[in-house]
């Protein structure tokens, strides 16, 4: 049996990794784990799009230019469902680095900041006493379970998973674009609504493409996942053929769990931590896996307490702000309407930015002007 280590992590995606980094940052001495049950590089199914306050996160945890060598994204073109388009720049670029990439960095930073990284799939955890054993032979004194959206951590702890309610798929591929094409594109559909379709450049002649909805959404068509998804892509984008074709499901944050029990914390998409109105997670994953590892270090007698206490300051008011949004925004008038102010008004485009990719709150004075263009569109449409 392995001596106890300070922390487990199982899962090196962004949530993973952003523990490990955080721990051994605050405890260069701490005895810190990761298990992933893939080696890296590994492919991830997502759009590749990392905001600004993702690149703030990946400062705080010490290695800043993890993507400097990417190409930054200025243009950001959003089209409402009912056809108003607002094309802006970004307050801040975004970038956007395919996963295989990213992940394996991270990891290798964790790695060089004296984390062992091993492969090995979790299946088991038990409870003794101070300690967690996972799969009866690596004893912990705190885990993180940061293990994605099927989370076998969460399903051992028996923490109910994401309804299909609040979960949304989504299917991404790669076509060639222009290299000048620089432009992040995001086209919301009206049809089966909530749903978009994107094209992210990465800068280097292709881009990440995909298709995203809401499961409900998906089951009411009656059709195969696979049929109704890789068809809207082509039809929504055409003339773009699409390679690596690769499709998943996203808890949304309105469903969220507990975020963990005894002294296992859940982080990133294991807490269904994904932006219910952008999809974006990796933002949150960071942030949580950050939280997580800096609350194993520095709270080790109940470092899950310290944990909630801390993505409650970080989170809690954001994420009770996107709760109320993403039921608003199941009238696609809604989101018409707050498209509609952003592409008159410059500084309500960047708080909608703040709001669908990292941590803003929607003040008053704009939730008002919002609302008063949706009943204004509404007396026009008749
Ligand atoms: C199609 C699509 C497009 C998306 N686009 C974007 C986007 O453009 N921008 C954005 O910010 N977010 C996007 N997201 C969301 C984003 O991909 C996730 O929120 C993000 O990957 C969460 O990171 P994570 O570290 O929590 O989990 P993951 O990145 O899923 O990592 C989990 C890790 O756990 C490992 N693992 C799983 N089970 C076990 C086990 N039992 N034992 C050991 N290891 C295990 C896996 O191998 C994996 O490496 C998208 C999602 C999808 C599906």
């Amino acid at each position: 049996m392995d001596d106890v280590w300070d922390l487990v992590i199982v899962g090196g995606g962004p949530a993973g990794s952003a523990a490990a980094l955080r721990a051994k940052q605050l405890r260069p001495h701490a005895r810190v784990l990761l298990l992933d049950r893939a080696d890296f590089p590994r492919d991830k199914a997502c759009g590749d799009g990392i905001a600004a306050h993702g690149r703030d996160e990946l400062a705080l945890l010490g290695v800043p230019d993890l993507v400097a060598d990417y190409r930054p994204t200025r243009r950001l073109s959003v089209l409402s469902p009912g056809g108003v388009l607002v094309c802006a720049t970004v307050a801040r670029p975004n970038h956007v680095v395919p996963r295989t990439v990213f992940d394996a960095r991270l990891v290798d930073a964790a790695r060089a900041r004296g984390v062992e990284v091993r492969r090995h799939r979790v299946r088991s955890l038990a409870a003794h006493g101070g300690h967690v054993v996972v799969d009866g032979t690596v004893t912990a004194r705190a885990v993180v379970a940061a293990d994605g959206a099927n989370s076998t951590v969460r399903r051992l702890l028996g923490v109910p998973a994401t309804t299909g309610r609040h979960t949304a798929i989504a299917v991404r591929g790669y076509a060639d674009v222009p290299a000048d094409d620089d432009v992040q594109f995001i086209a919301m559909q009206k049809e089966g609504w909530p749903a978009y379709v994107w094209s992210f450049p990465i800068g280097d002649g292709s881009a990440n493409v995909g298709f995203g909805m809401l499961l409900p959404r998906l089951h009411a068509t009656g059709l195969p996942g696979r049929e109704v998804l890789h068809g809207r892509l082509a039809e929504l984008l055409p003339g773009r053929p699409t390679r690596d074709l690769r499709a998943h499901h996203l808890p949304l944050s309105p469903g969220r769990p507990v975020p963990g029990a005894g002294r296992v914390m859940l982080a990133g998409d294991a807490a269904s931590l994904i932006n219910p109105l952008t999809g974006e997670g990796i933002y949150y994953a960071l942030v949580s896996g950050r939280l997580a590892g800096e609350a194993a270090v520095q709270a080790p007698g109940d470092p899950l307490a310290a944990y909630r206490r801390g993505l409650r300051k970080a989170l809690g008011r954001h994420l009770r702000t996107t709760d109320v949004l993403a039921r608003a925004a199941q009238s696609p008038g809604f989101i018409d309407a707050a498209i509609d102010t952003a592409a008159r008004r410059k500084e309500v485009f960047d708080l909608l930015v703040d709001v669908g990719l990292g941590a803003g709150t929607v003040p008053l004075p704009l939730a008002c002007a919002v609302i008063r263009r949706w009943l204004l569109n509404g007396v026009r449409g008749g």
